[in-house]
């Protein structure tokens, strides 16, 4: 095996690839590989768009400076596509991972997909943010005469899948063309961990412009931060707060970087993985941190979550959009004949609840906000 990189177990995406191949014939472009074409595709989709309107953490009321669902993924993308290129990997389909990733999220962030979820419950159903975004690629997305969706190649459609989680075929059987059994190639499980890196980074920087995260508190409780901190610190000195913390965050995305891109070449390595079958094979992911960064990570992780994410004045906006999200999920339950046409036919096939979730998974923040001022109207009347 080469000693620098992991190019043998790289998904090689030619036109010999399975992974290359798409439901409806779609003739070959010569100067685009199959995943920069899903690449585009996906960029081009409406739903891609609309990550612009949505919320990550923080809503944008309050400054323009805090990530949406899309710069957020862009961030994700960035990682995404230097790990991949330092492992020898298919770059293409990494990036193409990372900004379809998040395409299926409500709107509100985890709040609106916890109500989302809570609501189809009642009617025995689940929202689940990753089998969501292939109905989008593959059903909502209209942009082709000749049929729905947008034929993306079988190796993003699993990625899209399967980048954070395992599903088992007997919960899904629907799935069971996505090779359930086996792990996804190294190209979509780096997605999961370059995600981390980017959230891990932005929800601090995010939370200090909001003011509800303090760098002093941060310095004091997240161990990976401090470490970061004291070393720019002892180079910078003199350096106002704000800046040493600017470059104390770019220190620990590249730290969480450098150990992921190691951690997992030493672990295909130690199994001897010389394929992308032997990737799939292994019982377990192999694109992981170590075991210091992944305490870190938690440990980081778990002072998000008590400091900031449950915070009064993010709950706050939490159950306002759990207001929302169910107010409009129980009218257009109770009535479907308000939905728009296209989704009313639909819920004929799938059932009401399922379509219901479908339209209010798809909105912007502001055109939720919208809707919901409308059917208040509505009800009044
Ligand atoms: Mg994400």
């Amino acid at each position: 095996m080469d000693e620098t990189d992991l190019h043998r177990c790289a998904v090689l995406g030619g036109v010999s690839d399975a992974l290359c191949e798409r439901v409806y014939p779609a003739p070959s472009r010569p100067h685009r590989t199959a995943f920069q074409r899903d690449r585009d595709r996906i960029v081009q989709a409406r739903a891609f768009r609309r990550l612009a309107g949505k919320t990550q953490v923080f809503t944008s009321r309050a400054s323009d400076h805090f990530r949406s669902r899309l710069t957020h993924t862009i961030e994700v993308s960035q990682i995404a596509r230097d790990v991949a290129a330092a492992l020898g990997l298919n770059e293409d389909l990494a990036e193409t991972l990372a900004l379809v990733h998040d395409i299926g999220h409500p709107p509100f962030g985890h709040a609106g997909e916890r109500a989302l979820d809570r609501c189809l419950k009642r009617h025995g159903l689940r929202f689940d943010h990753n089998l969501h975004a292939l109905r989008i690629v593959e059903h909502f997305e209209q942009r082709y005469a000749a049929h729905r969706g947008l034929n993306l190649t079988l190796g993003v459609r699993e990625g899209i899948i399967k980048h954070s989680r395992d599903y088992a075929a007997t919960e899904h059987p629907a799935l069971v063309g996505y090779f359930l059994g086996e792990r996804p190639p190294l190209e979509a499980q780096l997605i999961d961990l370059a995600d981390e890196i980017a959230y891990l980074t932005a929800d601090l920087d995010d939370g200090v412009e909001s003011g509800l995260l303090e760098v002093a508190h941060i310095r004091e409780n997240v161990v990976i931060l401090r470490r970061c901190y004291e070393a720019v610190a002892k180079e910078h000195v003199g350096v106002e707060e704000k800046y040493l913390f600017n470059e104390a965050l770019q220190l620990m995305q590249h730290a969480l970087t450098d150990d992921l891109i190691q951690t997992t070449l030493t672990n295909a390595r130690a199994i001897g993985a010389e394929s992308v079958e032997a990737i799939r094979a292994h019982p377990e992911r192999l694109a992981v941190f170590s075991e210091q960064a992944e305490s870190e990570r938690r440990q980081e992780k778990r002072y998000l979550y008590d400091t900031l994410y449950t915070c009064p004045a993010l709950e706050n906006e939490h159950d306002k959009a759990e207001e929302v999200v169910t107010a409009l999920f129980d009218f257009w339950v109770e009535n479907p004949q308000e939905l728009p046409p296209g989704y009313f036919d639909e819920s004929e096939a799938e059932g009401v609840p399922r379509i219901v979730a479908d339209y209010i998974a798809g909105m912007t923040d502001h055109y939720i906000l919208l809707q919901f001022a409308e059917v208040r109207r509505a009800v009044r009347r």
